[in-house]
Order: C-alpha cells, then sequence, then structure tokens
C-alpha cells in the first residue's frame, strides 16, 4: 500500500510529496523501515529499494511483520541531480529532528522523524558522492557500537566503521532515530550518481538477512552472508593530497593494502611529469577509494583501516 507521509503545496501548481511503500503481512510482527535518498545524488539506494518491494512484494507469505520501503526523502534533489534541497541550498542530512513550525525542510524533516520514530529497524542508504567510491559499509556511532553492531553483522557488508564520539553529527537522521531509541544503522556503497547492481544485490541479501534474524523473513536468503571487518577506535587512515594534479590509480576498494604499497600517483599532465606518489603508511584493509581524479591539495583519496593493533 502506498502512502503519503508528507504533502505540500509548491509555489506553482505542484506537489512536493514523500512516500513510502508499505508491505504488510501476518497479524502482529516487528516493523522494518528502508530509507534512501536523503542525498539526491546518490542512488543505490533505489535499486535495493525497487529489488525489496519487487522480493517482498512478490512473496508475502514469507513476511511476518510489515516493511516499510522509502525511496526518496528528497524527491526535489533526486529529480534534479542535485545532492542537498534545491533552492534551500541545504544538506537535508543536516536538519534533522527538524522542527513542526520551521521551514518547509524542517517541516518535512520533522514528518518523516515522526513517521519512522518506533520502527524496529531502520537501514538508512547513502552511496558516498560523485568523488569517492566506498565499499560496502555500515557506519555506526561509538555511542551506539554496543547495542547496533550486532544487527549490522547480518547485514552483510564488507566493512562496520565504528566512528568516534568527536565525529558525531548530530542533525543526521540516524542521530536523530538512534537518540530516540528507534535503531538506524547508515549503510554507505558505490559512488554518487551510479548503480552498482553487485553492491545492491548484497545489500538486498544482507536486508532479507537480518529481516530473517529478526524473525520477519521465512523466505530465501543468501547461504553464506559475509562477516564484516569491524573497525573500533581510532585506526582508520586518511591519504589527503599533498599537491594538486590529477590521480591516476587502479586500485579497487575493498582491498587488503601492505605498507609502502603505492595506492596512485598525482600527475601534471601539462609536463608529463609525476608530482607524488601515493603510498599506503600501514597494513591494512582500503575502504574508500577517490573516483573523481581530479585533486587539490588536501583532497582525499583513500581511506585505510589500519589492521595492526596501535
Ligand atoms: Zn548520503
Amino acid at each position: 500500500m502506498i502512502k503519503t507521509i508528507v504533502s505540500t503545496e509548491l509555489p506553482i501548481d505542484e506537489q512536493f510529496c514523500i512516500r513510502k511503500n508499505v508491505i504488510h503481512n501476518g497479524k502482529d510482527g516487528l516493523r522494518f523501515c528502508v530509507v534512501t535518498g536523503t542525498h539526491g545524488d546518490e542512488l543505490e539506494g533505489q535499486m535495493v529499494c525497487y529489488e525489496l518491494a519487487r522480493i517482498v512484494g512478490g512473496h508475502l507469505d514469507s513476511l511476518n511483520g510489515t516493511l516499510e520501503i522509502f525511496p526518496a526523502l528528497n524527491p526535489l534533489g533526486i529529480d534534479t541531480i542535485q545532492r542537498g534541497i534545491p533552492n534551500f541550498d541545504l544538506d537535508m542530512n543536516r536538519i534533522f529532528p527538524g522542527d513542526p513550525h520551521g521551514t518547509m525542510a524542517e517541516q518535512t524533516a520533522h514528518a518523516i522523524i515522526e513517521d519512522i520514530k518506533g520502527a524496529d529497524m531502520v537501514i538508512d542508504i547513502h552511496s558516498s558522492n560523485l568523488f569517492l567510491r566506498e565499499t560496502p559499509q555500515v557506519r555506526i556511532n561509538v555511542q551506539d557500537a554496543e547495542w547496533l553492531v550486532p544487527f549490522a553483522e547480518h547485514l552483510g557488508m564488507d566493512f562496520v566503521w565504528v566512528h568516534e564520539a568527536a565525529t558525531v553529527l548530530e542533525a543526521t537522521l540516524a542521530h536523530s532515530l538512534n537518540s530516540t531509541g528507534t535503531p538506524c544503522l547508515v549503510v554507505e556503497m558505490g559512488v554518487g550518481q551510479r548503480i552498482n547492481h553487485k553492491m545492491c544485490q548484497r545489500l538486498v541479501g544482507g536486508i532479507l538477512n537480518l529481516m530473517q534474524h529478526m524473525g520477519m523473513w521465512r523466505g530465501d536468503v543468501l547461504d553464506d552472508v559475509p562477516s564484516p571487518i569491524v573497525c573500533k577506535g581510532d585506526r582508520v587512515t586518511f591519504l589527503n593530497a599533498e599537491t594538486s594534479g590529477v590521480f591516476l590509480t587502479e586500485m579497487t576498494c575493498g582491498t587488503n593494502v601492505t605498507e609502502g604499497q603505492t595506492i596512485g600517483q598525482i600527475v601534471d599532465p601539462l609536463r608529463g611529469k609525476v608530482l607524488s606518489t601515493v603510498k599506503s603508511p600501514v597494513n591494512g584493509y582500503l575502504f574508500t577509494i577517490r573516483a573523481y581524479p581530479i585533486v587539490y591539495e588536501g583532497s582525499l583519496m583513500a581511506r585505510i583501516f589500519n589492521s595492526e593493533e596501535v
């Protein structure tokens, strides 16, 4: 059943709507929400929503409870290929929990929180941005780690990154939900404006696996759901560009690297010179790699989980 959770008039005879697909079976059972499209340039969640609606909607007998699918929390952003909310010049994931008496964007954020609040699980799907490619991963604030990591381990992702408290972004959807006791896992994967089928299928399989673990799904699940590498503590190395130029790399994310291994080169196309050779300072697991080749001094090129105790 399609439900509208927000509906507002736009200035000239158009309607702003946020909709969800509510798929339900059984007398009671838990409530599981899959949300995406907060950032309009991140599209992997669209395929995940499509597949979940298709699979679960087509096998209702296997569902025990309610699956709610929200493909577009920022529909204007998706329609116009913009990360934020057009016209407001605003990152929607910085205005939660919103305000019922605020601007249209704040009212929308408030209505979203009110609608989702109380769910037994929320998966918030992101796909990085245009610049960085991410291996399928779950990101969790350290304060929620004890509670949420056991759920994240069932999602079949490569990596779980437990953030330090200092980097907690309080105005995100996930933080707003988690702080009111509604568990929300943030998934990051792929790259902006593209859809990687394999990664999407991985996450669909992982979500069904988690639903099965929670007693909500009796249908098929993957035979062997991989266990993620869980990164706790301050063990992520950021590789930032030493100089501006064109970053060339053939590395893919989700690979192990050794100390001193070349990750890529920053080159000068005018003079045919290598300006900087980018090497891994640690033995570890490369989970982020730059996708957009133009870099400025300080641009992020890679993130590596230091697999040796520090
Ligand atoms: Zn995002």
